[in-house]
């Protein structure tokens, strides 16, 4: 597929696609041996590129990102209704895409790749990722409702108009706090599963609407030196290990 210059070398880790535009105008970058000052000018994978006569290497570097989501941000590439989505914050040369969705409100651990292969490895169910929640809830659960969730509850419910049902897997659930006046409590629960709205439904199910909610850990990667709508690359012992 033809591409903007600017925005392959700036995928290829050239430099930003401002900085390349610069190279451009300044008839530093050639293709196919021609020097090429247009900005508009589209090439083909197959066409050689080079900047100050060395070739650029235009396989997309792969990238990861730990973002702290914050609320009241869509986990899409884009929105038509205009909102915000993970990838605006996410700001970077690489076209990036989220590893599983985080709801508009739910905050925390999202991971954000252009390594097509691991995003889908990690997104298949057979691959067990912990994913960590805390949830603040209506209602003080009981040993006999956090039982169910350990056993794993059937959820029943209606999503866009269709009716659903599934059996959750049985997850680590626990009570951190509970805040007997306001009725509320601080709920924690580890799934592997990613069925839309599953942690909500979960706990609705068990009789506990979610006011609150907050992925704490994605597999090994935790919130650590992060505040929501923070995002830092990942280490590459942490990419090694979800490989
Ligand atoms: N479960 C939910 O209900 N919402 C999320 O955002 C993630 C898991």
């Amino acid at each position: 597929m033809a591409e903007r210059l600017q925005k392959v070398m700036a995928q290829a880790g050239v430099a930003s696609r401002r900085a390349s535009e610069k190279l451009i105008t300044e008839g530093q970058v050639t293709v196919n041996g021609q020097v090429i000052r247009e900005l508009g000018t589209k090439v083909e994978p197959s066409d050689h590129i080079e900047v100050n006569g060395t070739p650029i290497d235009s396989k997309e570097k792969l990238v990861y990102f730990l973002l702290d989501k914050p609320r009241g941000v869509v986990t899409t590439n884009s929105d038509d209704k205009g909102r915000q989505t993970v990838t605006d914050i996410v700001d970077e040369p690489e076209r990036v895409y989220p590893v599983g969705r985080l709801d508009y409100d739910t905050t925390g651990a999202l991971l954000l790749t252009n390594d097509g292969d691991l995003a889908n490895k990690l997104m298949h169910p057979k691959y067990r990722i912990d994913k960590v929640y805390v949830a603040k809830v209506k209602g003080i659960p009981t040993n006999d409702e956090l039982e169910k969730l350990r056993h794993g509850v059937t959820v029943k419910t209606v999503q866009k108009g269709r009716h659903y049902t599934f059996k959750a897997a049985p997850a680590y659930a626990e009570i951190l706090s509970s805040d007997k006046k306001k009725h509320t409590a601080i709920v924690k629960l580890t799934i592997h599963e990613g069925k839309y709205h599953q942690v909500k439904e979960m706990l609705r199910t068990v009789g506990h609407e979610v006011i609150k909610l907050t992925r704490e850990r994605y597999g090994m990667l935790d919130l650590t030196g992060l505040t929501p709508g923070e995002y830092r690359p990942l280490r590459h012992e942490e990419v090694q290990a979800l490989k």
